[in-house]
C-alpha cells in the first residue's frame, strides 16, 4: 500500500522554518503534485518523505509503516530527480539494472523487471546504448526506468522534467500520465510549473512559505481557490485581483462596484476585500452572450493586446486612468486582463464596456486572504427570484 501520510510535519534549518506543520494524507495509487513557488518547501517535503532528511517535528507513514527514522531503502520509495545520474560507462541496460545487482536480484528477476519497465516506456530498442547516444528525454525515461525496476509502492518524483525543453516537456507529462495509468502506483511529483500540475494530477498541493494552501483536485484550485495565493498561482495568466470594500450594497473600489447584499456572505460592512476574476470571466459588453448574470457596463480602454492564435489577452485600463508611459502602463494597479476569441475585431487603444459573469466572481478576505465566497450566485438568485436576469445597468 503507497499511501504517504504527514502529520504535523515541521522542517528547521537553523532560523529558516523549510516545512511548517505540514498535515498532508495522500491516498494508495494517487499521482499528486507539490506545486509553488521557488523556496516554499517543496523539495524539503519530499525530501522528508524519501527519508533524505529527518523532519524536526512530525510524523511520516508509508503504507500504514511509521517511516519517520527509517532509512531511504526501507521505506518502500523510489525516487527520480531533476538530475539524472546516468553512468556514462553502461549501456541503458546495466544503468536499469544496477540497483537490482546491487540487492543480489537473480539475472531472470533483473531481465523480467527491466523488459517490462523498457516496454512500458517504449525504449527496448535502446537497451544497449549508451547514455550518451540517447536524447534528452530518452535519458530521462531510463531514469524513469530506474525506479520502475524496484516496483516501488511509491515514486517520488522531483521536477523531473525540468531540464527539458519546452515541446518534449509536454510530451513527457503526457507519457508521465499513462505511466500511472498503466502502474497505479501511488506518485508524489514536485514542480513549479503549475500547469504541469493541472494537467498531471489527481490532487494538487499547494505550497507557500512551508505551509500547505490548499490540497484539492485541479478543478477545486482552478475554481474553487481557498485564498489569494492559491488564486494567483494557479491558473496563467493570473486572476485580476481589485482591491476595494464592502458596503451595505455590496464590493466598491475606485473603478468597479458589485451589487449584492453582505449579509448573504456572512461579511461586515467595512471589511477590506479583494474582487477576483480570471481573464476568461472579463466579457465585452456588447457580446455577452453567454453570461446569465452580467454585472454593470465597466467603460475601460484597451492597452497592449497579446495576440495567441487561440485566444487574445487584451491589457485594459480604466477610462479614466490612461497611462502616459509604457512604465505607467506596466505596473498599472487598475489593470484588467480580458482573455477574449481571437476572431473579435478590437484593437490597441479602442474604447469598450466591459463586464464580469456574475457566478464566476471570487471574494477574498483581504487581511487573511481568505476566500468568502466563488461567485455571487446567492445574491444573483435572489435578485432574479422576481426579475429575469438582465445587465443592471
Ligand atoms: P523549493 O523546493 O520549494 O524550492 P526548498 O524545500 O528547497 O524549496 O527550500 C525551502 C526553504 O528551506 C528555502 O528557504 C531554502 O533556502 C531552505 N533550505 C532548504 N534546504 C536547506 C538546507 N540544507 N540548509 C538551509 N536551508 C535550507
Amino acid at each position: 500500500m503507497g499511501n504517504v501520510k504527514l502529520e504535523d510535519v515541521t522542517k528547521r534549518y537553523g532560523d529558516v522554518t523549510a516545512v511548517d506543520d505540514m498535515n498532508m494524507h495522500v491516498k494508495d495509487g494517487e499521482f499528486v503534485c507539490l506545486v509553488g513557488p521557488s523556496g516554499c518547501g517543496k523539495s524539503t517535503t519530499m525530501e522528508t518523505i524519501a527519508g533524505l532528511t529527518m523532519p524536526t517535528e512530525g510524523d511520516i507513514t508509508i503504507g500504514g509503516t511509521n517511516v519517520t527514522h527509517l532509512p531511504p531503502k526501507d521505506r518502500g520509495v523510489a525516487m527520480v530527480f531533476q538530475n539524472i545520474a546516468l553512468f556514462p560507462h553502461m549501456d541503458v541496460y546495466d544503468n536499469m539494472s544496477f540497483g537490482l545487482r546491487l540487492r543480489n536480484f537473480d539475472t531472470d528477476e533483473t531481465d523480467r523487471r527491466v523488459e517490462r519497465a523498457a516496454d512500458i516506456l517504449q525504449i527496448k530498442p535502446l537497451l544497449d546504448r549508451k547514455p550518451s547516444e540517447l536524447s534528452g528525454g530518452q535519458r530521462q525515461r531510463v531514469a524513469i526506468g530506474r525506479a520502475i525496476v524496484r516496483e516501488p509502492e511509491t515514486f517520488l518524483m522531483d521536477e523531473p522534467l525540468a531540464n527539458l525543453d519546452a515541446k518534449l516537456r509536454v510530451h513527457m507529462r503526457t507519457e508521465l500520465q499513462r505511466l500511472h495509468k498503466e502502474l497505479q502506483t501511488t506518485i508524489i511529483y514536485v514542480t513549479h510549473d503549475q500547469a504541469e500540475a493541472m494537467t498531471m494530477s489527481d490532487r494538487i498541493a499547494v505550497l507557500n512559505v512551508g505551509e500547505l494552501q490548499q490540497i484539492d483536485p485541479p478543478l477545486t484550485c482552478y475554481n474553487e481557490p481557498a485564498n489569494l495565493f492559491v488564486a494567483g498561482f494557479i491558473g496563467s495568466p493570473s486572476m485580476n485581483f481589485i482591491e476595494g470594500e464592502i458596503t451595505a450594497d455590496g464590493f466598491d473600489s475606485e473603478f468597479v462596484s458589485i451589487e449584492f447584499d453582505p449579509v448573504d456572505f456572512d461579511v461586515s460592512v467595512g471589511t477590506p476585500v479583494t474582487l477576483g476574476v480570471r481573464p476568461e470571466d472579463v466579457y465585452l459588453a456588447d457580446d455577452r452572450t453567454g453570461v446569465p448574470y452580467p454585472t454593470k457596463h465597466i467603460d475601460t480602454v484597451t492597452d497592449v493586446m497579446e495576440p495567441m492564435g487561440d485566444e487574445i489577452f487584451v491589457y485594459l485600463l480604466h477610462e479614466t486612468c490612461e497611462p502616459t508611459t509604457i512604465e505607467e502602463s506596466q505596473h498599472h494597479s487598475n489593470q484588467l486582463l480580458m482573455s477574449i476569441d481571437p476572431a473579435t475585431e478590437i484593437s490597441e487603444e479602442d474604447h469598450v464596456a466591459i463586464l464580469f459573469d456574475r457566478t464566476k466572481l471570487h471574494l477574498f478576505d483581504q487581511k487573511s486572504g481568505e476566500a468568502i465566497s466563488h461567485g455571487l450566485e446567492t445574491a444573483v438568485a435572489k435578485q432574479t427570484a422576481t426579475q429575469p436576469p438582465t445587465s443592471e445597468n
